[in-house]
Order: structure tokens, then C-alpha cells, then sequence
């Protein structure tokens, strides 16, 4: 479970964050290419979901991280 308190610095404020369990794998880059992007040593949120079809594809990419890296109580 992703824990708020070791969110990684590159997130946007908001609901969905990275922390610092990321692997850097890019499987939530690949389901939300609209809210997460691919930073040096981990992936981050670079724009929170702004309608309904984001939002899903942020529930899409929480559920698919191998490592439970992504979090939605930011
Ligand atoms: S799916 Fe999880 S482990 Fe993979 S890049 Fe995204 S946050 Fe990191």
C-alpha cells in the first residue's frame, strides 16, 4: 500500500501521488499516459485526473503497480 508520507518530491498536489516504492516499470505510464510520466528514478503524477475517463485510467494504473507504489488519499 503507497503511503502518503514517502510520496516522491515530482508529484502534483492532489488525491493521486507515486511514492517511493516505484520501480520504474512504466505500467502506469502506459494505462494513465495522461496523468503519469516517467521521471528519472521513478514515475510521478504530473497532472491529477480531470474527468471521468482519467479518473479511471488513474484507478487503472493504481491497481495494475506491481509494488503497490500508487496512492489516491494525497
Ligand atoms: S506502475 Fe508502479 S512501479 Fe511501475 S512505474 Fe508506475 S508507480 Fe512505479
Amino acid at each position: 500500500m503507497a503511503d502518503v508520507e514517502n510520496r516522491v518530491s515530482e508529484n502534483v498536489a492532489g488525491d493521486y501521488y507515486v511514492d517511493d516504492q516505484c520501480i520504474a516499470c512504466g505500467i502506469c505510464v502506459g494505462e494513465a499516459p495522461d496523468n503519469f510520466e516517467m521521471g528519472a528514478d521513478y514515475a510521478y503524477v504530473y497532472k491529477q485526473p480531470e474527468n471521468e475517463a482519467e479518473k479511471t485510467a488513474c484507478e487503472s494504473a493504481l491497481e495494475a503497480c506491481p509494488v503497490d507504489a500508487i496512492g489516491s488519499d494525497g
